[in-house]
């Protein structure tokens, strides 16, 4: 695995937990220090465990020398980040193209690469022109995109509905088979392609499933304004099986490491090919009118003034069960908050953020209890368990305060009969 991040480490743990060798090689040396002396970089349920078992029976091993894993091994996963150029909407290949380099100058006989990383349709062809131009031909360039979400990530491995392997080879399909069927044979799909199919499911995927949580979120704020449970409506909706319920839930505008930047680099590519996305581009639109919508939201709830007032935001990550900050909304509306003049605190179940360090007037507090003593407005960001059962009056102070909900985390009649000031998402407001 080239990467040792959420993707590499979570699938490298897994491969070697099914018999397999796994090299887990990446170029930051702090992170494979951790690795080598029993320290995860990342949070992520059950990875520890896995980690543990597979190093101690040797069959998992972590590196910075690309050379020694790529001449160890017949199959090597790019597993690198492909974010978002720097003010634009296409992908970076910067960290795939350099893998690539090093596997051309290393690999001394014949070798599957695989993608595993998300890349944009074509991103195959430009890989093979550059091994092309160092005289690797043995090397096979196949895509393989991965599906797995973070928090629940090693279930996502083990039980995928589908693995996608995408090649011009067909010959490839059976190694790739073969590697896979310990989970092919548990039931998930096994489903092969060309090499650009493949590359595009990931993106339609994704897109896909960002549209369906952007629908939802749109009639949310129909839902507010015309009294209606937004969560009738996903219920009644996500019951036929042709929608389906899951990703109907209204919430915050969607963040983290995929569906911010893979929906735009959907469009580039469409872009790239003269089709007009206009869906996917309407979406992002949205998604981003969508944190402007919330900030406003916050000023309203507190009549506009925000001057002096203690915030606290319960969870800052983009979804529970994960400690991956990247693209997520507290991200755009903590400092949103700071420039109304208000103090903000914030308790993450995975700890103080480095994002957030330099902010003045915002701070960690380790306490989910002591954080909401003087809170004059809560908010709950991140639907983490140790939420669910929190009881506001006993835990806040201070009178007047108010609960913004950002995830419908709590019972709305049981809010009312305590008399608490809460606002929710798409149902029926107190004001
Ligand atoms: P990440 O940032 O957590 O990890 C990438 C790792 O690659 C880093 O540790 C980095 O140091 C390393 N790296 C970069 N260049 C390298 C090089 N030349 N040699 C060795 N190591 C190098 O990223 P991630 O979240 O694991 O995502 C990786 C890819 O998988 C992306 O394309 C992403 O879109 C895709 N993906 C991510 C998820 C997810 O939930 N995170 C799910 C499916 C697909």
């Amino acid at each position: 695995m080239i990467g040792a991040g959420y993707v590499g480490l979570v699938s490298g743990a897994c491969f070697a937990d099914l018999g397999n060798t796994v090299w887990c090689a990446d170029k930051d040396k702090k992170k494979i220090l951790q690795l080598n002396n029993n320290k995860i970089p990342i949070y992520e349920p059950g990875l520890k465990d896995l980690i543990n078992k597979n190093y101690s029976a040797g069959r998992l091993k972590f590196t910075t020398n690309l050379s020694l894993a790529i001449k160890n091994s017949d199959i090597i996963f790019i597993c690198v980040g492909t974010p978002n150029k720097k003010g634009s909407q296409s992908v970076d290949l910067s960290f795939v193209y350099k893998s690539i380099k090093e596997i051309a100058k290393f690999a001394k006989k014949k070798k599957i690469i695989v993608t595993k990383s998300t890349v944009p349709v074509g991103t195959g062809d430009e890989i093979e022109k550059i091994l092309k131009k160092k005289k690797r031909n043995k090397i096979e360039i196949i895509s393989n995109p991965e599906f797995l979400r973070e928090g629940e990530a090693i279930r996502d491995f083990r039980y995928p509905d589908r693995i996608v392997v995408g090649s011009n080879n067909t010959k490839i399909f059976k190694t790739m088979r073969k590697l896979y069927l310990p989970l092919i044979n548990k039931g998930s799909k096994f489903f092969t392609t060309s090499r650009r199919g493949a590359e595009l499911i990931k993106y339609a995927s994704n897109a896909f499933l960002a549209t369906k949580i952007t629908f939802i979120n749109e009639l949310s704020n129909l839902c507010e304004k015309s009294n209606i449970n937004v969560e009738d409506v996903s219920l009644g909706m996500g019951s036929d099986v042709r929608i389906g319920s899951r990703f109907l839930r209204a919430g915050p505008a969607y963040g983290g490491s995929c569906f911010p930047k893979d929906t735009k680099g959907l469009v580039s590519t469409g872009d790239k090919f003269n089709i007009n996305l206009s869906v996917v581009k309407t979406v992002i639109k949205s998604n981003q009118r969508r944190i402007l919508l919330h900030t406003k939201r916050i000023e309203k709830i507190m009549e506009s003034n925000l001057k002096n007032k203690k915030i606290i935001f319960l969870g800052v990550t983009f979804k529970p069960n994960t400690d991956d900050m990247r693209d997520s909304t507290s991200l755009k509306m903590i400092p949103f908050i700071l420039k109304k003049g208000a103090n903000v605190e914030y308790y993450d179940p995975t700890g103080e953020k480095s994002e957030f360090k330099k902010l003045k007037n915002c701070k960690f507090n380790k306490s989910v209890k002591n954080i909401c003593k003087k809170a004059d407005l809560v908010i709950l960001h991140t639907e983490w368990d140790e939420f669910k059962s929190l009881d506001f009056k006993k835990l806040i102070k201070k009178k007047n305060f108010k609960i913004f909900d950002l995830r419908n985390l709590y019972n709305f009649n049981e809010m009312m009969n305590k008399k608490i000031k809460y606002y929710s998402i798409g149902r029926p407001s107190v004001n």
